[in-house]
């Protein structure tokens, strides 16, 4: 009866995702559908109707591409790493972003670091996720801090940002599919990122301080 009821629960919501995605498509393939026709009836070729119907089309292969990691879970090739080296090509992968958004990035280890045992793919593409919404949060005169250290059998990833904050009638929300703040988001960034996380039995927790900034703290198990 448990494992029934468990895989109910899977099938609802993977039918709430499935909407959810099929919805988030269809608003861009209207609309490009919509200038396809306008462009057939009046023979019109206007530059602005191109450059809608690229950001459009940008839109969806952004869904399809933050959805794909969720698609590969099993298909993962765990192996043992050092974070740091990880880390640090994250970092360089956000570098010009951070520096066109005027936004710092300081890295702060411990020295050396235990290993962990990861899909380093994965694991890239959640921090980056974390990395980018801080960026995104404190775009001006942000800061963000990576710490990193031991913590009895875990390692401790910190990123610290002094950006806007969440409230906390929103913070209650994060992880939800499509639920984003941002005009051109996708809210899949941190529902993504929460799945990569407890893949690598881990756990995944978010801090955060209207006007003073958020911390996102990931806690991985060590190789024993
Ligand atoms: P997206 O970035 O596409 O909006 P995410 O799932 O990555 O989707 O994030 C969901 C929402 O969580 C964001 O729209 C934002 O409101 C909030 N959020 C996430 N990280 C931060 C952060 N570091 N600072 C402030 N708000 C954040
Ligand atoms: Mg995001």
């Amino acid at each position: 009866v448990h494992e029934f009821l468990q895989n109910s629960e899977k099938l609802a919501l993977v039918g709430q995702l499935a909407a959810g995605i099929a919805h988030e498509i269809r608003n861009p393939l209207t609309s490009l559908k919509g200038f396809i026709q306008l462009m057939q009836k009046d023979g019109m070729r206007k530059p602005e109707y191109f450059s809608i119907m690229s950001s459009e089309l940008a839109r969806i292969e952004m869904i399809v591409s933050e959805l794909l990691v969720l698609a590969k879970p099993h298909a993962s090739a765990f192996e043992v790493h050092d974070l740091t080296n990880l880390i640090t090509h994250v970092v360089t992968l956000l570098e010009t972003e951070a520096i066109l958004q005027k936004v710092t990035i300081q890295v702060a280890f411990e020295s050396p670091l235990p290993m962990v045992h990861c899909d380093e793919n994965q694991l890239k593409q959640a921090f980056i996720n974390f990395l980018k919404n801080g960026i995104e949060a404190t775009s001006g005169s942000g800061e963000i801090v990576i710490r990193l250290w031991c913590e009895g059998d875990k390692v401790v990833i910190r990123f610290e940002d002094n950006g806007v904050g969440i409230p906390a009638e929103q913070l209650a929300r994060l992880g939800e599919a499509f639920f984003t703040t941002k005009e051109t988001g996708t809210g899949l960034g941190l529902m993504v990122s929460r799945r990569i996380i407890e893949n690598h039995r881990g756990t995944l927790r978010l801090m955060s301080t209207p006007g003073i900034g958020t911390t996102v703290e990931v806690c991985l198990p060590v190789i024993s």
